[in-house]
């Protein structure tokens, strides 16, 4: 599996964990949306796409997010610490939508990534720079084919001669990835 295209939309706010939004495309034919680069304690890593996990109400069926101290439908108080938690004690409370399955293919995928977004981010300092156009976050199904464009100026295939400086830790849990304010 080669991963032939990356997309980088970097993230305009200082203030942010969440550094930049990213897309990959498999051997031409198969893009995986929504990765994030998020700065966590020992460095960059990157999130592989994920939705929050959520639960029922005893009472009355509805759907809430783990973290709810009360039902979003019937008001309901809810039980506390309702998230199982990982091996490492954490709350688990987002799921992994695509990822992959061993760490060669996780290494390759984040090398791939933080080359891509450290290549952005060189660009983004540069005059006339126009962030890349990504979908972000919606859930819309695009009407018209948005692919199939491949710009010159994607860092496509460029192999880093250095190692990114940002480390690309293999475990981050995956519960520290923020709230992401749309
Ligand atoms: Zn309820």
């Amino acid at each position: 599996m080669e991963i032939t295209e990356v997309r980088v939309k970097l993230v305009d706010n200082k203030d942010s964990r969440l550094k930049a939004f990213c897309s990959i495309t498999l051997d031409n034919e198969f893009v995986i949306r929504d990765i994030k680069i998020i700065e966590g304690g020992k460095g960059h890593f990157v999130a592989m796409p994920s939705r929050k996990m959520s639960d029922h109400c005893e009472k009355c069926g509805g759907k809430n997010h783990l973290r709810a101290k009360f039902c979003n439908n019937c008001g309901a108080r809810l039980p506390d610490n309702r998230a199982k938690k990982d091996f490492k004690g954490r709350m688990k409370l987002h799921a992994d939508i695509a990822h992959p399955i061993n760490i060669e293919c996780r290494k390759r995928i984040q090398k791939k990534v933080a080359a891509a977004f450290k290549a952005e981010v060189e660009k983004s300092k540069e005059p006339g720079y126009k962030p890349v156009e990504l979908d972000e976050l919606e859930d819309k199904v695009p009407v018209d084919e948005p692919e199939d464009k491949s710009p010159e100026d994607e860092p496509e295939d460029k192999s880093p001669e250095n190692e990114p400086e940002d480390k690309f830790p293999e475990d981050e849990p995956e519960d520290e990835v923020p709230e992401i304010v749309s």
